[in-house]
């Protein structure tokens, strides 16, 4: 049985029986991708098996939306539309007002600005949609559209995810190996050094992952930007390395190298959370468990290095 059957069957109360007529429609609701209208999933099945009835149809998305595998969207044209919630994560949308086309996005920073006004007007935010209307690239420039991405938005989520921990841990190593260059604390040099290691480590697994998603979908690369991330954790180690050329002694430059790594840890733990399971959850928690594995490494230490210098200093 596949994770999407396994799903299902979790849903069912025990003891219940099968519905063959739900599970085919739930079935083929899930073969389609993108934003469908309820109309065209009664024609999609009505088209298959007439004796499923538009009541049963529409009782059985109003069950799908319940129970997490479909969500409502309103585009604003005075009806609903329904996509896939299961493995999907939470997105905004970019609305053709000329073909009726939907495409999707998610921003870090988008999101981190809606939480910056529910908290600072006391509000308990539930849901938030944004959408851009407007007209899509291929009725602009009479180009064919591009493959529909509907369908692939779990793996476009994949591989946003890899390239931002790619980029992150890239500019972790470059931090630490400049502070192993620059330090003059002989056992500061050692972790350091082990970082950068670390750093390369994970880097050659996460470029494995990422040979791996495009396999999956050799176009992969080619497809739209999903993820928006301008203020990505991967500023951090870039912001980090800036200061260290600047020149600073050892408690300094680990202290950089620790809230490098809690920023990123937090980005990555926050921000990871929020998804329904996936890939791309996946990935943003194993990246943020691998971060606090650094960070708890930097503060041992830091703690080492200042019990060190007040030992010396009393010796004095
Ligand atoms: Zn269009
Ligand atoms: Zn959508």
């Amino acid at each position: 049985m596949d994770s999407t059957a396994t799903f299902l069957e979790s849903l069912r109360p025990a003891g219940s029986k099968r519905s063959s007529k739900r599970d085919f429609i739930v079935n083929v609701f899930l073969r389609q991708e993108g934003h469908i209208t309820a109309e065209t999933l009664v024609d999609l099945i009505r088209g298959e098996d007439q004796r499923i009835s538009r009541a049963t149809i529409y009782r059985t998305l109003q069950w799908m939306v319940d129970a997490g595998i479909a969500r409502k969207v309103d585009f604003g044209e005075g009806r609903f539309r329904f996509e896939h919630s299961y493995r999907h994560p939470r997105h905004f949308h970019l609305i053709c007002k000329t073909c009726n086309r939907s495409f999707e996005f998610l921003s870090s920073d988008i999101e981190s600005l809606i939480e910056e006004v529910a908290v600072a007007r006391n509000f308990a935010p539930r849901q938030s949609v944004l959408q851009i209307h407007g007209t899509c690239e291929a009725c602009r420039t009479g180009r064919p559209p591009a493959p529909a991405e509907g369908g692939v938005t779990e793996l476009l989520f994949a591989r946003d995810a890899l390239r931002v921990a790619i980029a992150t841990e890239r500019s972790g190593r470059d931090f630490y190996s400049r502070a192993a260059r620059l330090t003059k604390d002989a056992r500061g040099r050692k972790v350091f050094e082990r970082l950068a290691e670390e750093e390369k480590e994970h880097l050659a697994t996460l470029e494995a992952r990422y040979a791996e998603l495009l396999r999956q979908d050799p176009e992969l690369e080619s497809r739209p930007a999903f993820l928006f991330f301008k203020n990505a954790a991967n500023g951090l180690f870039a912001a980090g390395a800036e200061q260290l050329s600047k020149g600073m002694n050892d408690r300094e430059a680990l202290m950089i190298g620790i809230k490098c790594e809690r920023g990123s840890h937090r980005f990555f733990k926050r921000y990871g959370e929020k998804f329904e399971d996936s890939e791309g959850k996946q990935i943003f928690l194993e990246f943020a468990d691998e971060e606090r594995a650094h960070l708890e490494l930097l503060i041992r230490e830091y703690r080492g290095l200042v019990e060190r210098q007040r030992r010396r200093g009393r010796k004095r």
